[in-house]
């Protein structure tokens, strides 16, 4: 069986193992991969880990309590981006707009405090 490809796809150097490679080592692969990711699939990429950051941040600030409040300007501090959340929830009993960053979230107080909580379920 011939081989598919004669020179690795990244570098271009010579390709000496099985007839299918296309690559002459791994660092080639995913350097090949990452350089043919779509716009799409690069900015899914930096937002998510734009989200995982503030998720950290909230879950660092609460710890072990139920809920907390802190200024904003603290988190932002701690890296939080509050142009990036996942999802917002009305609380049933009083009605407060939660903003959450997947299992984490917080609403704002009237005092320009924020009020970190993790989410119920
Ligand atoms: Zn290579």
């Amino acid at each position: 069986m011939d081989r598919e490809f004669e020179n690795c796809l990244q570098c271009n150097k010579k390709l000496v193992g099985r007839d299918d490679q296309k690559y002459c080592s791994l660092k080639c692969k995913n350097k090949h991969h990452r350089k043919n990711k779509t716009n799409s699939e690069k900015a899914q990429e930096r937002i998510i880990k734009i989200l995982k950051r503030n998720q950290q941040v909230l879950k660092d600030v609460l710890g072990e309590k139920n809920s907390m409040s802190i200024d904003m300007h603290k988190l932002i501090a701690q890296g939080f981006d509050d142009d990036y959340l996942t999802h917002i929830k009305k609380s049933k009993m009083k009605g407060y707009d939660y903003y959450y960053v997947f299992d984490y979230g917080y609403r704002k107080e009237d005092d320009g405090t924020v009020k970190v909580v993790k989410a119920f379920q």
